[in-house]
């Protein structure tokens, strides 16, 4: 097979030290009949080479839009990306023109859904399907594809390949059609790999199945991988940092040693602690009351600010936190908090859990939360 790559160069090559990929104060609205839902509002995270990098959140966070932004699949309208940067490997994504982005999504980018069936053509075999990313974007003859088609199927623990390139997507299992996913999106070596919510559609069995896969062939094809989810315990079995995303904001971003050790924003405090434990009992999980809030016309201060237990007046109703790491913190940890603001006479962090500890002007209204 050839190595010759047909994507764009990158305009300065990048140092190793240097993100693969960065989103840089992403926005992105919809334009409904309703109003324009705000769906990103200033999204920052970055990948660095070789990293699995989590983004966690609840559903209509934004991480499928933050993903779809990445791969230029937003469809638009109503979709419109109205500030921001995504730039990987020196080259800014969002000033590619279709045919520019064409040559890296599916080559050096290329993504894996929730829905297998979703990413494949139930009226075209198997093999058509694994052959066809390297038929596009590589100079190999047919019978190249398909020896490197059957490679990858037996890559992903697929038995009887050969068989398989002939069988139509209905035949296989769910499991099976996610193998032969990640196959499609691997076939081409990809430095980035983006996975929405690959294990949700599973079964839990097949679901470890899965994200024992992905964890060996990251380290194979030695990618960086954008892994999406909305379960903490599936990300920490694969991710090397998180970003946690709320309502269209990244509120925390660290490694996951420092989430699960000392987790800063309220948000991601609550999300630690739901995480069941192995030792003791536990009866109910905690929970975070409330609602994520409209995104037509949000708050214009925090946007947690109407569920958060540490709420501290009106700083959170009227100013939005910058997401930047707190000058008493070493290392790189971002918050977007006013609890952190190096005006803040008392010194953060507080520990998980203690919100009565840091909400000295807080009337208790703000505090409902399950389990606390
Ligand atoms: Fe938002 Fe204020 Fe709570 Fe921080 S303390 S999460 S800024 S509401």
């Amino acid at each position: 097979m050839s190595e010759q790559r047909t994507h764009l160069e990158p305009t300065a090559r990048r140092t190793a030290d240097e993100p693969l990929l960065s989103i840089d104060d992403l926005q992105v609205h919809f334009h409904t009949e309703e109003g324009t839902v705000e769906a990103l509002d200033g999204v920052s995270l970055t990948i660095g080479r070789d990293e699995v990098l989590g983004v966690i959140g609840e559903s209509g966070c934004g991480k499928s839009v933050t993903a779809l932004s990445t791969m230029g699949l937003l469809q638009s309208p109503p979709a419109e990306i109205v500030g921001g940067s995504i730039t990987y490997d020196g080259t800014e994504l969002l000033d590619l023109s279709d045919e520019e982005l064409n040559e890296i999504r599916g080559d050096d980018i290329t993504m894996i859904y929730q829905d297998p069936m979703s990413s494949l053509n139930p009226v075209l075999t198997i093999g058509h399907q694994v052959k066809e990313p390297l038929l596009a974007h590589r100079d190999v003859t047919e019978e190249a594809a398909h020896e490197r088609a059957v490679e990858m199927l037996e890559a992903v623990g697929l038995a009887d390949a050969e068989r398989l390139m002939t069988e139509y997507p209905d035949a296989l299992s769910g499991g099976m059609r996610q193998r032969v996913v990640i196959a499609m999106a691997l076939i081409t070596e990809p430095k980035l790999l983006i996975a929405d919510e690959p294990t949700t559609a599973l079964d839990v069995t097949i679901q470890a199945q899965i994200m024992d896969l992905l964890t060996d062939l990251r380290e194979e094809f030695e990618m960086s991988v954008l892994f999406i989810s909305h379960d903490l315990a599936v990300i920490s079995e694969i991710a090397d940092r998180i970003g946690v995303m709320y309502a269209g904001n990244v509120v925390e971003q660290c490694d996951m040693r420092t989430l699960f050790e000392s987790p800063l924003h309220p948000y991601t405090r609550k999300l630690a602690e739901s995480i069941p434990s192995l030792e003791g009992e536990t009866d109910r999980l905690p929970t975070i009351e409330g609602t994520v809030p409209e995104l037509i016309n949000p708050p214009s201060g925090c946007r947690f600010a109407g569920r958060c237990p540490q709420y501290i007046g009106d700083v959170c109703d009227t100013v939005e936190p910058e997401l930047a790491t707190p000058s008493s913190i070493d290392g790189d940890q971002r918050v977007a908090c006013h609890l952190y603001d190096d005006e803040r006479p008392d010194e953060p962090p507080w520990p998980v859990g203690a919100e009565g500890e840091a909400t000295g002007d807080d009337d208790g209204a703000r505090t409902g939360v399950d389990g606390s």
